[in-house]
């Protein structure tokens, strides 16, 4: 049956259009999370929204299942391979169009890498404001699949809000246009969306029309050391009515600091140690005495007692080294040991409280685990790290998080928050979506499943 549609495939396209080399297999079969041994079938590469059309007309017919692949820097296994399945990778689909500076919008193929479409806006005094670590590689289509994040959510929000027009075709190989580059369009059910966030399971994503913004202006950067959790939460209020336009408001606790310290052989901002620390990142006001302005509310800060002590970056490379503390943590704690590693969130209002009342519970029915949190507190979402202790044996590590976990969930769900913040469901957290979905959602997203595509072939497996 796959050797007769390899051959099938030989026919209908052109001879460089699939590869089923052992070495591509194993490339284009995983995505970050190298957890899942990859096992596809074929990799594909479709040149146009017409050949995706094609392509996956003839795997309904043949019932052959497909995985949309971006540029495999998931974290959750959503564009795994891992059961005979073909990958349609969209690599090969990267044109980029003009900028259009009247409507401020772009068109692009889904394959296009995020920081092309940013280096592209550049000379415009224009930019896609979706930007993370893994930009260099990442693809517009994954990007939105995904509905991704990163650090600056707090001042631009998810990839969803800076998405126009998607051009995607089911598994039928039915093409649809949906909502060109429209800022508003109220005719009813918006399909875009479904397509936003869900990870390939509705539909391949083949191009898109983003909206942008105007380059970000100048910044500054503030370091600030705090006496504890409370402090954190009382500084981002004063922050949000400080007026200040807010980049980032990033959390760490002093565990992670010292990790990145050691990690990266780098001097902390401050002579003594904290039990929290922030990194806020401010659009610098627009008046001949910003810096002053700055200082001044730095200094009632030091009035009230709201922090215990702060740097201001007075250079672009000494906002850089301030950054470097924050960007480093995850590099840094994968680098000590191994980690067991949540991506979760939580109305901003109740972060507080779960992270008391879990690391308390934490400490007294599972010593030995010790949590790293940090996180974009800005808009309640938290990396939470368990990092195995030296001398206890792996499998003894995994026993105690698995049962770590059950605990975790039920205060994310007595909280009222999700069990993944911006990493998606895919493959690896799949059997936690109960803890943020009710099953009446879940019986409605198996529903939706069903009417785009009823065969089940498109992502099969993924997130249900
Ligand atoms: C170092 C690092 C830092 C990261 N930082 C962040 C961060 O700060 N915030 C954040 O949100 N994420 C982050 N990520 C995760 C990841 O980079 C994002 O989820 C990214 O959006 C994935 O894009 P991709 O092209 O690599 O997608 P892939 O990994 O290839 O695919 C992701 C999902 O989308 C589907 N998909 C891909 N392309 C399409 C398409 N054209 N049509 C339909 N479905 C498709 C896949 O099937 C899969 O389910 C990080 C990852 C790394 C490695």
């Amino acid at each position: 049956m796959a050797s007769t549609f390899l051959d099938l495939l030989k026919t209908e396209f052109s001879p460089h259009f699939f590869t089923t080399e052992a070495n591509d297999l194993q490339v284009y079969g995983k995505d970050w999370t190298k957890v899942y041994e990859p096992k596809p079938l074929a990799i594909v590469f479709p040149q146009s929204t017409a050949e995706v059309s094609a392509f996956l007309k003839l795997c309904s017919a043949h019932s052959i299942s497909v995985v949309p692949s971006g540029g495999r820097t998931g974290l959750s296994g959503g564009a795994v391979a891992a059961q005979g399945e073909v990958v349609l990778s969209l690599e090969k689909m990267r044109k980029i169009g003009e900028v259009d500076t009247l409507s401020q919008t772009l068109w692009c193929e889904a394959g296009a890498i995020t920081e092309s479409i940013h280096e592209h806006c550049e000379p415009h005094g224009l930019t896609w404001p979706v930007d993370f670590a893994s930009k260099g590689s990442s693809q517009v289509g994954g990007n939105i699949a995904t509905n991704a994040g990163g650090v600056k959510v707090i001042r631009y929000g998810l990839t969803r809000n800076w998405v126009l027009g998607l051009t995607v075709v089911l598994m039928s190989g039915e093409v649809l246009c949906l909502n060109g580059s429209l800022e508003k369009n109220n005719t009813g059910i918006d399909l875009r969306q479904l397509f936003i966030g869900t990870e390939g399971i509705l539909g391949v994503i083949t191009e898109a029309t983003l909206k942008l913004s105007p380059v970000q202006k100048e910044s500054d950067v503030f370091f600030f050391a705090l006496e504890n959790l409370t402090a954190v939460f009382d500084l981002f209020e004063a922050t949000r009515k400080s007026g200040f336009l807010v980049n980032a408001y990033e959390c760490l606790s002093s565990d992670c600091l010292s990790v990145v310290l050691q990690n990266r052989n780098l001097s902390s901002p401050f002579a003594g140690e904290h039990a929290q620390y922030v990194l806020l990142e401010v659009e610098r006001p627009e008046t001949d005495s910003a810096k002053a302005k700055l200082e001044s509310w730095l200094e009632t800060l030091f009035e009230r007692g709201l922090v215990q002590d702060a740097v201001l970056a007075q250079s672009p490379k000494e906002a850089q080294n301030l950054w470097a503390m924050r960007e480093g943590i995850s590099e840094s704690l994968a680098n000590k040991g191994l980690l067991h590693k949540h991506d979760i969130a939580l109305p901003i209002n109740r972060l507080h409280d779960f992270i008391q009342n879990w690391t308390r519970d934490l400490d007294q029915n599972y010593p030995g685990l010790k949590p790293y949190i940090f996180g974009h507190i800005g808009d309640g979402n938290l990396h939470v790290n368990l990092m195995k202790p030296e001398r206890m044996p792996v499998l003894e590590f995994r026993t105690l998080c698995s049962k770590a976990d059950e605990n975790l969930f039920a205060w994310i769900q007595k909280y009222e928050g999700s069990v993944s913040a911006e990493h998606g469901i895919g493959l690896l957290k799949k059997h936690l979506l109960r803890y943020s979905r009710t099953e009446k959602e879940i019986a409605l997203m198996k529903s939706m499943k069903q009417l785009f595509d009823p065969k089940g072939l498109l992502n099969p497996g993924k997130i249900l």
